[in-house]
């Protein structure tokens, strides 16, 4: 049977620099749930390593938990990749690591803080989450789509890290499985907004990095579930899953 689900698929955690240390995996589990939130993903900058707490603490507090990445490409483009389990997810961190350069410094760019489901630290990673890669946009959509994940523009009405701002344009090729449009922008505004988007599917997300912001944007989706195959099914519009108009 189809419901339709509040779903909000660009959450950041602590462990993203720019991430408030408030965004702790409970929490944010918590506030999804405040805010009626039926799927989430965990996109933190270029890491997952809060994935498994979140999905933990989802899975007892009834709040559907994707393991996402936004990866940042050599063009400085931001892309989310959502993935139907977590171990497909580590997969591409493991490649994201191996693009990436450089250690953090928590004074000048915050800290990146690994918890567990209980809100308990675990430990900091010492990589530089907030870089670019070296690898190239049309390589980071392949890799993502060989562990059949889903491969997002991010936040394309923005001038950081936007697609259009920083290419001009949306390559038909390697195909995206879809865009998103920031807070700032009503998802019926978006398509005439920005025309690059064409027909590709649209959805909105809060990017939140502050547990005010979970939820500020969000998208309804038909779905049997929530979960990854559903998500796929909504963004095609098959099978009678679909975005549902804003
Ligand atoms: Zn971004
Ligand atoms: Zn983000």
């Amino acid at each position: 049977m189809l419901r339709t689900y509040e779903a909000d698929l660009h959450i950041h955690s602590c462990l993203s620099p720019c991430g408030e240390w408030e965004m702790s995996p409970l929490r944010i589990i918590r506030r999804a749930r405040e805010a009626g939130l039926g799927l989430i993903a965990v996109c933190d900058h270029n890491s997952c390593e809060n994935a498994a707490a979140l999905q933990r603490a989802g899975r007892r507090e009834g709040i559907a938990v994707l393991a996402g990445l936004e990866v940042c490409t050599r063009e400085e483009v931001h892309v989310l990749a959502l993935f139907a389990d977590l171990e497909r997810a580590l997969a591409l961190q493991d490649w994201v690591y191996e693009g990436l350069a450089g250690e953090n410094r928590p004074e000048l760019f915050g800290w990146q803080v690994v918890a567990d489901e209980h809100d308990e630290v675990q430990g900091e990673n010492p990589r530089l989450l907030i870089g670019a890669t070296r690898w190239g946009l049309a390589e980071t959509v392949r890799r993502i789509h060989g562990l059949e994940g889903l491969c997002i523009a991010a936040h394309v009405d923005r001038q950081a890290h936007g697609i259009l701002n920083q290419l001009g344009f949306i390559p038909p090729d390697p195909p995206f499985d879809g865009v998103e449009v920031s807070w700032r922008v009503p998802l019926s505004e978006a398509r005439a907004r920005f025309p690059e988007i064409g027909d590709l599917p649209c959805l909105t997300a809060s990017d939140a990095h502050r547990l005010a912001e979970i939820g500020r944007a969000r998208t309804q989706l038909r779905l049997a579930s929530p979960a990854l195959g559903e998500l796929r099914l909504a963004l095609r519009g098959e099978a009678g899953r679909g975005i549902l108009p804003s």
